[in-house]
């Protein structure tokens, strides 16, 4: 069996290289995304995967089949760039990583929590200018005695309740649908009660019309002055310019933000301060606010388990089966 990989980063390479060898399969990778400009490379090939954010045209998936290929394997959740019924239409089974290491997420979003809530970048700042000094504003909260509102509780929130919940901390979750496996973790609510009464409040439901900034001004007004906002989820839950005043007023003690509207032409790349909107720098700027360019999802783990699932789909359709992950 061949398979040819578009947009393969250097840091996945090795886990490619391992599963071709475990798998005995020849693999093939370019770093390139696939478009309609490459999509010939893979001529010869039993099967593709890629990934990326460059939107996919008909043309692809008519070239793949002429080519004879029946599948490409997606090696991310999301598969806004592709064009599902044209796949189909040209049969192409289509399959996304739907989930690859939830955990990895979580970490991320209770790591950035807990220094917030310790204020440790106020006392860095701090330091850096010499003021060894500590006052009534930086005294701090034990995660053990801090309540913990979800927004979301799917494969992400449902790991970040547990570890939340192994912390010692009470957890309140809001999510339109329960989950009776979350009940020894946390206690479900309504959306108003988590934000009202929560210390550390964590996003993590998908980018929806109804979820498009759902933490705005009037929610910011339900929450108490000591909360910390984490948003590991998607930029546009929240409204970044009402988040700012909230900050400024301080209507809330601080934000952990893996993710931020608009970031698509900024995370990921290397940019000039200049270019860089004047959120982004004012959010940057403030200690008590921190912002990861989106890599929560970026451990080990999550690479192998993205590359691995995607390839072991990609040969089950090969091979003649079916595979749950397929989107088309
Ligand atoms: P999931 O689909 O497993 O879970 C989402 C949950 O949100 C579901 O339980 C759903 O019922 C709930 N939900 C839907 N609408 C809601 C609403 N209005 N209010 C409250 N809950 C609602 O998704 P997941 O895999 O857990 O991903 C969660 C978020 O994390 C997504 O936005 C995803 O894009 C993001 N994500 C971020 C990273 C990163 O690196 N930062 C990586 C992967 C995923």
């Amino acid at each position: 069996m061949k398979l040819f990989c578009y947009a393969v980063l250097p840091v996945e390479k090795p886990y490619i290289t391992a599963w071709a060898k475990e798998n005995n399969v020849d693999v093939e990778m370019i770093s390139d995304e696939l478009s309609k400009d490459n999509a010939t490379l893979a001529e010869g090939f039993d099967g593709v995967s890629s990934e990326g954010i460059t939107p996919v045209d008909e043309s692809v998936y008519a070239t793949f089949e002429r080519f004879g290929i029946k599948q490409l394997a997606i090696r991310q959740v999301g598969v806004d760039n592709q064009d599902l019924a044209a796949a189909k239409k040209h049969g192409i089974t289509l399959t996304n990583v739907a989930s690859y290491s939830p955990r990895a997420i979580a970490e991320m979003g209770v790591t950035q929590a807990m220094y917030l809530l310790r204020k440790i970048g106020i006392y860095q700042q701090r330091m850096a200018a010499g003021n060894f000094a500590w006052d009534e504003s930086t005294i701090s909260t034990e995660i053990f005695n801090c309540t913990v509102g979800l927004v979301g509780a799917g494969h992400i929130g449902s790991a970040t309740a547990q570890i939340y919940s192994a912390l010692g901390a009470k957890v309140l979750t809001y999510d339109p649908f329960y989950d009776a496996a979350l009940e020894p973790y946390t206690t479900y609510a309504d959306l108003d009660t988590v934000l009202r009464e929560a210390d550390i409040i964590s996003l993590h439901t998908p980018l929806l019309p109804s979820t498009k900034n759902m933490i705005a001004a009037t929610a910011f007004q339900k929450m108490k002055p000591n909360s910390i906002l984490i948003n590991m989820a998607r930029g546009e839950l929240v409204d970044t310019g009402a988040l700012i005043t909230a900050l400024k007023n301080k209507q809330i003690a601080g934000a952990g933000l893996d993710t931020l509207a608009d970031e698509i032409d900024f995370f990921g790349l290397q940019k000039d301060c200049q270019e860089t909107p004047s959120d982004y720098q004012i959010l940057t700027q403030m200690p008590n606010v921190l912002v990861t360019p989106h890599v929560a999802f970026f451990t080990k783990l999550a690479i192998k388990n993205s590359m691995e699932i995607a390839l072991n789909d990609a040969k089950t359709i090969i091979n003649g089966d079916r595979s749950h992950n397929t989107v088309n």
